[in-house]
C-alpha cells in the first residue's frame, strides 16, 4: 500500500489461515523453490493488495502465481502475467514504471489498487468455491475502503465473479446481470456512488500465449478505465 489506511487489512491477509491446506501448499512451494529462484527467500504467506489506498480504479486478478506473487510477496509481480499487466498499466499512466522485479524496485501505482479473488496460491491456478468463499472477505472490505472507487477492472471469469461479489457485499447493485466477456460493462449503484465493472481477459499466459489477449485489447480496457475514472491526478 502506499498509505496507512488498509494496513490493519493487510496484517490481518498476511496472517490468515483459513485455508490450512493452501497454506501447506504455498509454505511448501516456499521451502522447495524453482530452480531458478534456489538462491532466493520466498515470501509464501497470504499476498496483500498493492498500489494507492485512495485509488478510484481496482482491479481484481486470480490468485498469486507459485513462483510469482508466492515467491515476491507483491501482487502480479514475478511472473509472465505481471510483465504484461503492469506495462500496461504504466502505458495508462497508472504506474510509474513499465517494469517489476520485486518488492524493492521502486515500482508504484497512482490511482490504481491491484487485488485478488484468492490471496494464496492455489495448485494449478485452480481455487476451489469453499477458497473463494473464504477469501472473498477481504476482497470486500477493500471496495468498503475504496471512498472514491469509480471503476473495477476484472480480470478473467472469476476475477469478474469475485468483483460482483464484492460489490454486491458492499452494498452496490446492479441494473442488470453482469456478464464476463473481454471489454464487458457493467453499472452497480452504491449507497454513495456508481462504480462501473469492466471485464477483460486475464493477461495469463494461456490467453497471451496463443493470442486470445493482446496487448492493444489490454491497453484499450485501461484506456477505458482511465476515462471512466476521469483524468490522472496531477
Ligand atoms: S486463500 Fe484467503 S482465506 Fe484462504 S488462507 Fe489464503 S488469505 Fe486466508
Amino acid at each position: 500500500m502506499s498509505g496507512n489506511k488498509l494496513t490493519a487489512l493487510e496484517r490481518n491477509i498476511v496472517a490468515c489461515r483459513r485455508c490450512p491446506e493452501l497454506r501447506a501448499y504455498c509454505a511448501q512451494i516456499a521451502r522447495t523453490r524453482k530452480r531458478a529462484y534456489r538462491d532466493q527467500t520466498y515470501w509464501g504467506k497470504p499476498v496483500p493488495a498493492f498500489g494507492d489506498d485512495d485509488a478510484r480504479v481496482l482491479i481484481v486478478g486470480l490468485a498469486p502465481g507459485a513462483h510469482g506473487s508466492n515467491r515476491t510477496g507483491r501482487m502480479f509481480t514475478g511472473d509472465a502475467s505481471g510483465v504484461w499487466l503492469y506495462r500496461a498499466l504504466y502505458r495508462a499512466g497508472f504506474a510509474n514504471q513499465p517494469d517489476q522485479r520485486d518488492r524493492d524496485d521502486g515500482l508504484e501505482l497512482h490511482d490504481a489498487l491491484i487485488s485478488a479473488a484468492l490471496r494464496c496460491a492455489p495448485p494449478g491456478n485452480k481455487p476451489s468455491p469453499e477458497q473463494l468463499r473464504r477469501c472473498a472477505p477481504y476482497l470486500e472490505s477493500e471496495v468498503m475502503q475504496l471512498t472514491r472507487l469509480a471503476v473495477v477492472v476484472a480480470l478473467g471469469a472469476i476475477g469478474t465473479r469475485a468483483a460482483v461479489g464484492a460489490l454486491q457485499g458492499a452494498g452496490f447493485r446492479f441494473a442488470g446481470v453482469p456478464r464476463f466477456a473481454h471489454g464487458a460493462e457493467s453499472t452497480a449503484i452504491g449507497p454513495h456512488a456508481r462504480v462501473t465493472l469492466l471485464s477483460s481477459y486475464h493477461p495469463s499466459r494461456q490467453n497471451t500465449n496463443t493470442g486470445v489477449l493482446t496487448e492493444p485489447m489490454l491497453d484499450a480496457i485501461f484506456a477505458r478505465a482511465r476515462a471512466l475514472a476521469g483524468a490522472a491526478p496531477s
